[in-house]
């Protein structure tokens, strides 16, 4: 293990070119502030890793030996979180600063850390040096320590060497640090779809075998991960590693039976767009909804369950709703889906159904639904998926933006065209014709 002291570890800014003016001012008065009273202090894991690379960090994390406690005691407006791992959280109005006390690794006999019988950590409050600190660490593209003040950088693991590669590597044996914590899985497909990196051999070699290993990971904790993996901004290429490193199975169950099952690829297509659209929404700093994600992830299960349901006689909104309690309950035993998101998603499979109803006070009065847009841009989704609702979406892009007027003539329309389309089905029967149109694949 190479040492602290270790001058190969020290990498000058006249070698790493962080600019000094892209790290946050605060973090740097921080960590001043820890240096003045007597302990080490970093910044450390994605802020350095990003401003190496000339992204722009999303947070900047700090590293340090002082404890939490005396972290506490000398800033104010600081709070202590977290029981599986101890941190501080430094407030600035309504936004904070995490601070980290260095980790040491540890066994079961530790007192503040805890490993089952699996090998995964449980409980990570052992403190140690800035030497421990490093190697308990995911990646070594995430171990690289910056201190702000002195602009040196400190590389223990050959962190600058992998970044310059474009390389994901796990400190340590693999098999052995993904036992531990396999949501170390689900993090190296992350940064292999963020950073467009190649994870390395060694790293990547055991990943199918132990992808398992996720189905034992908290499901409140997974729902967090998939949150990060699919709504970060590469949610396609991650979603694709995902499959290939069959992790898929694991975490979103219904999802990728749902591919399998489907042979006309409609679904598939379905979850590829909507993650494509995301990625978009999110580069142009729009807004996105994991009830949405949900309602697509599962659509395929819910609907064909429905449909089986309504074939056994349920009315079409009591079909929706039965198979939804049935999907989402299935898909909480892998990830949490909290009812503030599962609400949504039902709303947005229930008004499915709704958007076949065109008499004008119905149709009015969903275009004045709150859930609507997303809806609507949900059955737009189907249509250019390839389901047979193409029709449908066009009615309602036309119909939301009309005049009054307008509307009034676009359901007296389509009353006649479904008037005109019962009393040929009537002729149909009683003539036995075989020439009637067929009924429009939405109706
Ligand atoms: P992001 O840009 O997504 O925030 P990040 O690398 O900062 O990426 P965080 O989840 O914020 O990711 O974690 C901060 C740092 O903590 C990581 O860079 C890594 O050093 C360490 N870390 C986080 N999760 C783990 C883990 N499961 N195992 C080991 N180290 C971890
Ligand atoms: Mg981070």
């Amino acid at each position: 293990m190479l040492s602290h002291e270790d001058a190969a570890a020290h990498v000058p800014s006249a070698v790493h070119h962080i600019p000094p003016d892209k790290v946050c001012g605060r973090a740097k008065d921080v960590i001043r502030r820890l240096q003045k009273a007597g302990y080490e202090a970093y910044l450390v894991g994605g802020c350095v890793r990003d401003l190496l690379l000339g992204i722009t960090p999303k947070d900047f994390d700090i590293a340090t030996s002082a404890r939490p406690e005396e972290i506490r005691r000398l800033f104010n407006s600081c709070r202590l979180i977290g029981r599986r791992f101890r941190l501080a959280h430094i407030y600035y109005g309504r936004d904070y600063l995490e601070v980290a006390t260095f980790r040491a690794p540890h066994d079961d006999s530790d007192a503040g850390g805890k490993v089952n019988d699996e090998g995964r950590i449980t409980h990570d409050n052992v403190y140690g040096t800035l030497d421990e600190d490093v190697w308990r660490r995911d990646f070594t593209i995430n171990a690289l320590f910056y201190n702000p003040i002195s602009g040196e950088l400190l590389d223990f693991v050959g962190g600058l060497e992998d970044l310059r590669h474009g390389q994901i590597r796990l400190i340590g044996d693999p098999e052995m640090r993904f036992r531990e914590d396999p949501v170390r899985l689900l993090r190296a497909v992350r940064f292999a779809a963020k950073l467009g990196f190649a994870i390395e051999e060694d790293t990547r070699e055991p990943m199918t075998s132990l992808a398992i290993l996720l189905e034992g990971v908290s499901s409140a904790r997974l729902f967090d991960e998939i949150i990060k993996l699919l709504h970060s901004g590469d949610g396609l290429n991650t979603f694709r590693l995902l499959r290939e490193y069959d992790m898929l199975q694991h975490l979103l169950p219904l999802t990728a039976e749902s591919i399998e099952e489907d042979s006309s690829g409609n679904f598939e297509r379905m979850v590829e767009l909507s993650l494509g659209n995301t990625d978009q929404r999110l580069r142009e700093g729009k807004s996105v909804m994991p009830g949405f994600l949900y309602a697509v992830l599962l659509w395929h299960k819910v609907n064909l369950a429905a449909l089986a349901l309504q074939t056994e006689g349920a009315p079409e909104l009591q079909a929706l709703n039965e198979a939804a309690t049935d999907a989402l309950r299935d898909q909480v035993d892998f990830t949490a889906v909290p009812r503030r998101f599962s609400n949504i998603t039902r709303e947005i499979w229930a008004l499915q159904a709704r958007f076949r109803y065109r008499d004008l006070r119905r149709a009015s009065a969903l275009v004045g639904n709150v859930r609507f847009r997303a809806a609507y841009d949900f059955l737009c989704l189907r249509a250019e998926a390839g389901e047979p609702v193409k029709e449908d979406a066009e009615w309602w892009t036309t119909f939301q933006f009309a005049t009054q007027e307008e509307r009034e003539v676009l359901c007296r329309d389509s009353a006649d065209k479904k008037g005109g389309l019962r009393r040929r089905k009537k002729r149909k029967k009683s003539t036995g014709s075989s020439k009637a149109a067929p009924p429009p694949s939405a109706e």
